[in-house]
């Protein structure tokens, strides 16, 4: 008999409302335009993303529907067009059962980072220190060069793309990734968390952070002159902030219910 799959969060209208929260919050942050998404698993082998729409436009319960961790496929033989990079996703929660949460991000601010090997993305920035020293980039070319039949677009459209990024983020503890985010050359980033809080708060602070080292390389002229955190700095960092984004989030609620153009029918 198969086994019963694991329930990871309860499919109801509080998680709904707050993953359309979460598209906009995104949105607000500058990390998804028309372009990027987030998922939230619901369960150990399916998790739930809106279809191929503008996340500041998700609204609707009409709007989310459910896919399955084995293939990235509509649960439902109805679903409509979804994101052609939701492997992405499916890709990282089945690599990462500790996974909960994913964002897919083009954030012109973290980009640079994935084509500039002399100055990688690392923390520098207290509220940053989940990112660690040694952020990884994940470079399709290592797939184009395998099979040079594969259209070289970049994008992650299949679960074999979609696997090779997720084994980027490298094998935790406990079903999680060793690193929380990967960049994706020339792309944007991943970023996880075991929650939407979490997987939002650290894709707004990995934005934060590459700004602030774009900045500070701009005043020192040249990287080894700008002072990034110590192994230690950064994990000692990363435990002590954001935790639960319980502090954030209702200000990140906030701004996206007072703002009109963020509609939540839910
Ligand atoms: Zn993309």
């Amino acid at each position: 008999m198969a086994q019963k799959s694991q329930i990871k969060e309860p499919l109801n209208d509080e998680l709904l409302r707050k993953y359309v929260n979460g598209c906009h919050i995104l949105h607000y942050h500058g990390l998804v335009d028309a372009y990027g998404h987030l998922s939230v698993r619901v369960s150990d082998d399916s998790f739930l993303m809106c279809r191929y729409m503008a996340p500041p436009m998700v609204a609707n319960r009409e709007d989310l529907w459910l896919y399955k961790v084995a293939d990235g496929e509509g649960v439902k033989a109805d679903t409509p067009r979804g994101f052609s990079e939701r492997y992405i996703h499916s890709e990282v929660y089945k690599a990462y059962p500790g996974v909960n949460a994913v964002v897919h991000s083009h954030s012109l601010d973290v980009v640079p980072f994935s084509i500039s090997p002399k100055l990688p993305l690392r923390a520098c920035f207290h509220m940053s220190g989940f990112l660690g020293t040694n952020v990884p980039v994940w470079d399709p070319a290592t797939e184009y060069k395998k099979d040079p039949t594969l259209v070289q677009h970049m994008l992650v459209r299949d679960t074999k793309m979609g696997a090779s990024l997720a084994k980027a983020l490298g094998a935790g503890q406990d079903g999680l990734p060793k690193e929380h985010v990967a960049l994706m050359r020339g792309h944007g980033f991943v970023c996880t968390g075991t929650s939407i809080e979490m997987a939002i708060a650290r894709s707004v602070y990995t934005a934060q952070n590459a700004r602030i080292l774009k900045d500070a390389l701009a005043i020192a002229g040249k990287s080894e002159d700008v002072v990034v955190f110590s192994e230690q700095e950064a994990a000692d960092a990363g435990r002590s902030t954001i935790s639960g984004a319980v502090k954030p989030w209702p200000l990140w609620l906030a701004e996206v219910e007072s703002n009109p153009l963020y509609q939540n029918h839910i």
